[in-house]
């Protein structure tokens, strides 16, 4: 066992988190769940959603027998949704692939939807006790620094050198609990502002802690400007119902409801399109215009509220849609802004 490892282990057994609750009567079907819900997600904001996932979907053939509305709407407000559709999408795997059971062979593991190398090693690591290397973010920083790998893991090569010194230090035994602590010691020492090296078990080794520059590493990604798109939500409102409809499966926010869309701020071709009539229509109001910010653009959106007098029969083409009651809602998955959005509206 390498020193970093030996110091990693010692360190663990003293301060590394043991009660999480993925952690208690271990199964892979919940070790999955936790390490999809924990990528890009703090655990803190994890936990009440893996307790609730689990009281609604407590073993994977639940999970795979479940209407994908109901499992985005238990994600709302989780963020990057694919996570949940892949979610789902492997659970079906599971239990029509390999009769319900996890497969315990990393291969395997990695053709899940939305399982990755890391996760499908932590995963296998923790559950079955098998040796193997995980390289989540928090490992990626930890090593990024200890051992001064220049430029920023997005790209390939600087990628592979992280697998390769991950590799080198993973321990045969006690894999599990070398996991467990680097994925902590990323999320509590080696921290991504503030990194707490007077804490730090590896920080004889560490060569950005000697430079004096452990922000320097892990590398940051080459800034390019987001661009900008605008977009208008038509909210159409009959007493305490909005208009909602199903966005296509792929794409942003697919599968979530959202409210109709318009490409300008003339709204009437798109109140047409759907059936509204100008006779039914008692007030228009534009309300205050928000930014959402997705990975890769940010989307400027102004609100147009149409109140009717009597419900329309709403024309949709291919997508689902239905009248959502904002004092008794349905549970379905909802894109993250049209929930703020009807959160205003329940208060108004
Ligand atoms: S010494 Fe500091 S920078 Fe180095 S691994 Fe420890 S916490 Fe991170």
């Amino acid at each position: 066992m390498t020193p970093f490892a030996r110091s990693i282990l010692d360190w663990y057994q003293l301060y590394g988190r043991k009660e999480l609750p993925w952690q208690q009567d271990k199964t892979a079907y919940k070790v999955w769940l936790s390490e999809i819900m924990l990528q890009q997600t703090q655990v803190a904001t994890v936990i009440p959603y893996y307790h609730r996932f689990l009281e609604h979907f407590p073993t994977v053939e639940s999970l795979a027998n479940a209407p994908q509305d109901e499992v985005l709407h238990l994600w709302t407000g989780l963020g990057y949704y694919a996570r949940a559709r892949n979610l789902h999408k492997a659970a079906k795997v599971v239990v029509e692939q390999y009769a319900g059971e996890f497969p315990q062979d990393l291969e395997q593991m990695v053709s899940l939807p939305g399982v990755g190398r890391s996760t499908g090693a932590a995963v296998l690591s923790s559950v079955y006790k098998l040796p193997m290397t995980i390289l989540d973010g928090n490992v990626k920083r930890t090593l990024a620094r200890c051992f001064a790998v220049e430029g920023w893991p997005g790209q390939k090569k600087v990628e592979n050198q992280l697998w390769s010194i991950a590799e080198q230090h993973t321990p045969n035994e006690d894999t599990d609990q070398y996991n467990q602590a680097m994925m902590d010691m990323g999320a509590m020492v080696c921290t991504r502002s503030k990194p707490k090296c007077s804490l730090c078990p590896v920080s004889d080794l560490c060569v950005a802690n000697k430079q004096g520059n452990p922000l320097d590493y892990p590398g940051k990604k080459p800034k390019k400007q987001k661009p900008e798109k605008e977009t208008w939500f038509v909210i159409i409102k009959y007493q305490q119902q909005v208009f909602l409809a199903q966005r296509p499966p792929t794409g942003i926010w697919g599968g979530l409801f959202c409210f109709p869309e318009s490409a300008s701020s003339d709204i009437s071709s798109s109140l047409a399109d759907l059936g509204v009539r100008e006779q039914d229509i008692c007030s228009q109001q534009i309300g205050i215009a928000f930014r959402h910010t997705f990975s890769h653009y940010h989307l400027d959106i102004t609100p147009f509220v149409v109140t009717v007098d009597r419900q329309p029969t709403m024309v949709m083409e291919q997508s689902k849609g239905l009248w959502y009651n904002i004092n008794q809602p349905d549970k379905v998955g909802l894109a993250a802004p049209v929930k703020q959005l009807i959160d205003t509206l329940t208060r108004e």
